[in-house]
Parts: C-alpha cells; structure tokens; sequence
C-alpha cells in the first residue's frame, strides 16, 4: 500500500462522515518523506456542539444495551482490526513515521485493548451491603457517567486513542474523539471499522480541528460529563482547569521523565540489548521511554561504550524500509527541541558519545541520529524536561541511596525502570521509586489488564485495568425497603 492508499480525512458526527465542504484544512505531512499524504478538515465551532449533541442523544441507547451486547460489537471492532491489521499498520507508519513492525505491534495491542475491554464491560459488578433495617436492601449500582471527550496524542495515535474508546465504550459511554491532527489517518480507518462492526451513530464522534477550541468547547458542554486527555502536562493541567471550572471528571497521562536505574551485578550485554530496543522504540517519543540512565560507577563506561556501539550502528530512515532501525520524529518541532537538548547539554559541559545531529546525508523528512549523551549535568535542560526523542542520558552513582533520590528528583513520575539481580536492591528500588509505574529487570510496562497511571504531574486517575473502566462509571447507592 502506498500514499494513494491513505485515507481520504473526515469528521464523524452522528453517524455521517463529513469530508470536504467549505471547512478550512490543515496538511497531513509524511514524516518520513516531508510529502503531504491528505488533508484534516477543520471542525467548526457547530461541527463541536453536534458532535457533543449527537454522544448526549445516543446515550439512552447505548447505555441500555446489555453489556454482553455492547462487548460483542467491541469484540467485531478488535476482529475487524486484527483483520485489517497490514493496512492499518501501513497507514500508521505513513502518517506517523514508526517502524512497520512498531505500527503492526501498536495494531495488535489496539485490537487487544478493544478485546479486553469488551470482556471487562460485562464484570463491572456492582455490590450488595447488608442494610441496617429488616425487609430492606442496599446497593451499589455501577452507572455509565454519560458522553466522554477524549483528547490523544500523535506518538501512538491507534492504542492511545482506542484506550479511551474502548473503555468508555465498554462503560456504556459514548465518545467524543478528538486524535491529534498530526496523525489523523488511523483512527478515521478504525472509526470506518467500528461503524462497519455495528456501532449506532453517535456513539463514536470524531472531530479534528484546532485543539484548544475543540477541547474547550467540549468540556463547556452540557452534554459532556467526562473529559480524558493525554499529552503534555502543561496542556493536561489546562483541561482540568477548565473541567475542574465546569465540575466534570478528567483522567489525565501526562509526560513523564523515566529513570533507570543499572546496579553493579547486571549482566550489561542482556541489559543493553533491551535497552537499545526500548530506548530508540518510536524514536524516543513514548510518555514511558527509558530517558535517564543512573548506571552504577562499576559497570557505566562498559554501558556507555556498548551503547554508543550499538547507537551508532542503527540506520535511520523510513518506517516502511524493513532494513531501518529507526523511524523520523513526528514532526519538525521534535527536531528542534532535539537540537537544543543536545547544545545546552555539551554547554554544560557533557559529552555525545553518538549521534546528537540531524542526518548529515541529504534525507527529507523530520529525523535525528540515535544519541547518547554522559556526564551530563543534572539540571540541564534534557535531564529536567522530557526530551521526547532519541536520547539517553547516562550518569554515574556509587550508592543505591543517592541513584534513587535523583531518579525521584523531578516533578513527574510516569515509568522507571532497575536492572539488579539482587533481591535486596529490587525490593528497596520498587519501593522507593515514585512513578506510577515500575518495571524491575524489563522495560515492559503497560497491558490492557494492567491500570496505566502516573503519579505527581504524570496524571491523575488512571487508565485500562478495572480501574480505568471504573473511571467511566458512577457508584449509585440504592436503599429498597418493602412498602
Ligand atoms: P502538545 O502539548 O502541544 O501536544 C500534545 C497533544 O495534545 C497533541 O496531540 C495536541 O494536539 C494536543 N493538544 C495540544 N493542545 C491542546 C488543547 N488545548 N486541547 C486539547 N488537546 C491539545 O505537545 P507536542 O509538541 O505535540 O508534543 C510534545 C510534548 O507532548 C512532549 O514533550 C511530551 O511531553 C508530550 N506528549 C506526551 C504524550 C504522552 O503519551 N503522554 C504524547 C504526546 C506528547
């Protein structure tokens, strides 16, 4: 499938695709290739509230239908993926610049958070409690909360958008989608698969636009009564402003900053293996990406020296190459930000092992060399601000002590991650670190059955497990006496 093959952008509102009309358009650029692949209409503030009317009126219907019934349309739309998943793979690579193999992986995670969630819908139980008086009884009733907005982001547009889909969904919620811009193409063909798997109109809503107005349009609605964001926590912290103004509930997965922390009895070859394979996955640009590297003093000029090898042989270039080890950054803003975190770092006296440039051959598109930077000073800008991007950043420590403070040292805490294979040290690591999520001789982290939270400004509430579907309901208590 080539560019011809991308899908043609709409907007989905009350079961009816808009494409084309008098709507201003924004560009969708490949961003391997700098080539423009389509088109995004901007929706306009009427797009916003029909799109927000039309969730509030498909509610009653969806609501009522037997879980059992809604999770045998989640599980048509997970097969309708899997089925679809060379194509939509291809899309995404083409619209977001991630390896093949990277998006058919994103796919099949997408069609497993839509199966899991279809099975999970049917065990929101609630719960009986022996009452105070005879003949009566009481109860807790998990109630669906009502119309979700949803705001994802470009880095993994098909599961992150389809997290809060398939939740609400599974909830009996309906969905305002907004995905991001950047990246519009895989949830229109997803959205085309969720209608062709029988969802009624309304009960999925897509809109694409200019953020800020989509999003504070829709979390002003009266219609709306849930709002799930993730993205940057600057942006994130907005929309619980706004939804804290309007007393609506929001989950947010925010940025984070992970540490990673190497104890002196590792086996360093297995250990930068994975690391290679976790650090450059997507190009950097994963909210959970392995960034700051405590490698303890015994063991981090091997690391440093082995991953410098290892980052220096990757070849760079488009997604779609089955040779290529790494893809672009989304965009050119990724490029820049790049270039700056690697001037301030050696300004401040650190030094890049490997990469740090953009390609010095002549490729379009939007790419930066796998880097490694070591004895970087603690304050510079990369070591405090996520990166996002392909850079490790190596320190030394001596004491397990001082490698946590630092690890905890900032005000984000999404993932980090420990390699020891003393039992000791990764009881006091797993204890001791403060993110909401911890991997211990792994960089795996998140799956459907797993909740996805992040603690200080990583986020608030949490996504997937029973508690991200417990996000989208609402505990009514029932007393029944015995007229
Ligand atoms: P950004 O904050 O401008 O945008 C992030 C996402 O939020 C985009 O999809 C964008 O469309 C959306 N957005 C922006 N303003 C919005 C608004 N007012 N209302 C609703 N949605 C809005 O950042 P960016 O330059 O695109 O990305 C860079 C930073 O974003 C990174 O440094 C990273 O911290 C963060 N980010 C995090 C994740 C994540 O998975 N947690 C994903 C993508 C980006």
């Amino acid at each position: 499938m080539s560019t011809q093959h991308y899908p043609r952008i709409g907007l989905l509102i009350d079961g009816e695709w808009i494409r084309g009309g008098a709507r201003q358009t924004q560009a969708v650029i490949n961003p391997a290739t700098g080539e423009q692949l389509g088109e995004v209409p901007i929706a306009t503030p009427d797009d916003i509230d029909r799109a927000a009317d039309a969730a509030s009126r498909a509610f009653p219907a969806w609501r009522r239908m037997p879980a059992i019934e809604r999770a045998a349309v989640l599980q048509r739309i997970a097969l309708a993926i899997r089925r679809h998943e060379e194509r939509l793979a291809t899309i995404l690579t083409l619209e977001q610049g991630k390896r093949l193999t990277e998006s058919l992986h994103e796919i099949r995670n997408t069609a497993d958070t839509f199966e899991w969630m279809a099975e999970e819908g049917k065990r929101a139980y609630g719960r009986i409690v022996p009452a105070r008086t005879p003949d009566t009884d009481q109860y807790v009733r998990l109630e669906p909360v009502g119309p979700v907005a949803a705001f994802s982001p470009w880095n993994f547009p098909a599961v992150l958008s389809s997290r809060k889909v398939a939740t609400a969904l599974a909830a009996g919620c309906p969905v305002v989608l907004k995905p991001a811009e950047e990246t519009p193409g895989i949830m229109v063909a997803i959205a085309e698969l969720c209608t062709e798997a029988g969802l009624l109109p309304g009960v999925l809503n897509l809109l694409y636009g200019v953020p800020a107005t989509v999003s504070s349009r829709l979390i002003a609605s009266p219609h709306i009564r849930k709002i799930s964001f993730t993205g940057s926590v600057a942006v994130g912290h907005q929309l619980a402003a706004q939804a804290g103004a309007s007393g609506k509930r929001i989950t947010l997965e925010l940025g984070g900053h992970a540490p990673v922390i190497v104890m002196d009895d590792v086996d360093v070859d297995r250990v930068i293996e994975l690391t290679v394979a976790a650090k450059f996955r997507n190009a950097g640009q994963l909210c959970i990406c392995p960034t700051r590297f405590y490698v303890h003093e015994a063991v981090h000029d091997r690391f440093a020296a082995q991953l410098t090898v290892q980052a220096s042989k990757m070849r760079i270039g488009n997604g779609l190459d089955p040779a290529v080890d790494m893809g672009p950054l989304a965009n050119e803003r990724r490029v820049h930000a790049m270039r700056g975190f690697c001037d301030d770092a050696q300004a401040r006296g650190a030094r890049i092992q490997a990469g740090g440039h953009a390609p010095t051959d002549s490729q379009a598109g939007f790419f930066w060399t796998p880097t490694v930077i070591t004895d970087i000073a603690e304050d510079a800008q990369a070591m405090t601000n996520e990166p996002f991007g392909p850079l490790a950043l190596l320190c030394r420590f001596q004491r397990l002590e001082d490698a946590l403070a630092r690890a905890n040292a900032l005000d984000v805490g999404l993932a980090a991650y420990a390699f020891t294979r003393s039992l000791r040290a990764a009881h006091q690591i797993e204890h001791g670190l403060e993110a909401g999520n911890v991997s211990i001789n792994t960089y795996a982290t998140s799956a459907p059955e797993m909740p996805f939270a992040g603690i200080k400004n990583s986020g608030l509430g949490a996504e997937m497990g029973i508690e991200g579907l417990r996000e989208h309901m609402h505990s009514k208590s029932v007393v029944r006496a015995i007229a």
